[in-house]
């Protein structure tokens, strides 16, 4: 007993939960109104399902699932008004009118006309009772002993105890009591009377129960497959941080290499400067010292001419006849001497790089090469891959393969 109210306490808690993520349409943003179900197993209210069939959002012909984009094969009103109600949400939003004080609408009362709020709810009908029919529930001779319950005591219920009852399509009031094997679909006792009288009928309750296990076994097939699924996506996280720890080391590799050879380049680069550096220095010395020399030797003539010039101008006749010869010795030693005119280094210094050859080594320098084995493609062939001998080597052929199915090596093993 015990037991029971606390597995009560918790469906209750799932149910809330389940009102607050699950009461709202994506479409309007508001709480469902005769929601319908998808083949992908999404719901919306029959209106805003027919609504995006008349404005289709991508003017596609067939109808997309708003949320997954799976193409619901719906193409008219007709067909939307064929899927199936979600039942499930129908007792949630009774539930959550119930515990929120709302009204719930009269099932007895007239769609057309305006309905009255139910009072109590039949235990027994399973459908909400206004105090009108309440009355006439209590009087009438099938359902005077019928329990009805109050709304205030509809909040204890469960989930389940509130699903209200489904009605034939085709006649009013009646209820979806069978089920037709033939026609695949759930149908009242007027209709097992009438269009379905040769078929094969069974009842609701069987048919679930037979349906149950089978359901029972799909759900726990697609729950595995939900489990590796869902367990496949850490590899994905786990791989995607290898891709960044291999990319980030390669990187590392590239700039390493090219660094190394940058570095090389530089080397190269100060030998050369430097080489230049021993020419220029070389050469000045050349220079200066050649300057120097004709600075002295022009100087020394400098000299000599002026005191000549003067001594003719100026001197007297005997001062010039008593040094004629050391004068005309000096001059013509002077005038004699073999003078270095032309500099003696030239300005020439040249420069050479096979540019071409070294640019087409960069420009093919260093590949990246992303091909690997891939599982899918690649084969193992040989006997020893189905038949082998207690501690006996067996033999076969892995044929590893790439991606793009491009066989890469053969690796006996
Ligand atoms: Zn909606
Ligand atoms: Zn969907
Ligand atoms: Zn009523
Ligand atoms: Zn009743
Ligand atoms: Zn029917
Ligand atoms: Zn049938």
């Amino acid at each position: 007993m015990s037991d029971d109210k606390e597995t009560n306490i918790l469906d209750q808690e799932e149910v809330v939960w389940s009102i607050k993520t699950n009461l709202t349409c994506q479409v309007c943003d508001k709480l469902f109104v005769d929601p319908r179900i998808l083949p992908c197993l999404h719901t919306f209210c029959c209106l805003c399902i027919e609504n995006l069939l008349r404005n289709p959002p991508l003017k596609d012909k067939l109808l997309k699932c708003p949320s997954c984009h799976l193409e619901t094969g719906l193409d008219s009103r007709n067909s939307v008004r064929k899927l199936p109600a979600n039942s499930l949400l129908v007792s949630l939003l009774d539930l959550l009118r119930i515990q929120e004080g709302k009204s719930v609408q009269c099932d007895v009362c007239d769609c057309s006309e305006e309905e009255s709020s139910a009072e109590v709810r039949c235990r027994e009908c399973s459908i909400y009772l206004c105090e009108l029919h309440s009355e006439a529930h209590k009087k009438a001779k099938d359902t005077k002993h019928h329990n009805l319950l109050s709304l205030e005591y509809l909040k204890t219920m469960s989930l389940k105890e509130l699903n209200r009852p489904t009605y034939c399509v085709t006649h009013t009031g009646e209820r979806l009591a069978l089920f037709c094997d033939l026609c695949n679909t759930s149908i009242c006792r007027n209709c097992a009377l009438k269009d379905h009288k040769t078929h094969q009928t069974q009842f609701l309750e069987d048919a679930y129960s037979k349906l149950y296990p089978k359901f029972s076994q799909i759900l726990e097939q697609t729950r595995s497959v939900c489990i590796k699924v869902e367990n496949a996506i850490p590899a994905l996280n786990c791989m995607q941080a290898r891709v960044n720890m291999k990319a980030d080391g390669i990187i590392r590799d590239i700039e390493d290499s090219i660094n190394a050879k940058i570095k090389a380049l530089e080397q190269r680069k100060s030998e050369l400067r430097a080489a230049v550096e021993l020419v220029r220095v070389n050469r000045k010395t050349a220079l200066d010292v050649q300057r120097r020399s004709l600075e002295a030797s022009r100087d020394a003539l400098q000299v000599s001419c002026r005191f000549v010039k003067r001594v003719l101008e100026e001197g007297d006749p005997v001062h010039l006849l008593s040094s004629k010869d050391l004068i005309s010795e000096r001059l013509e030693a002077l005038a004699n001497h073999h003078y270095e005119l032309q500099p003696r280094e030239d300005h020439v210094i040249k420069f050479s790089a096979e540019n071409e050859a070294l640019q087409q080594a960069i420009d093919s320098f260093g590949s990246i090469d992303t091909s690997y084995p891939y599982f899918a493609t690649s084969t193992a062939e040989g006997t020893g891959l189905h038949e082998a001998n207690v501690n006996q080597t067996v033999c076969f052929t892995v044929i590893t393969s790439k991606k793009s199915n491009q066989r890469i090596e053969v690796l006996p093993a």
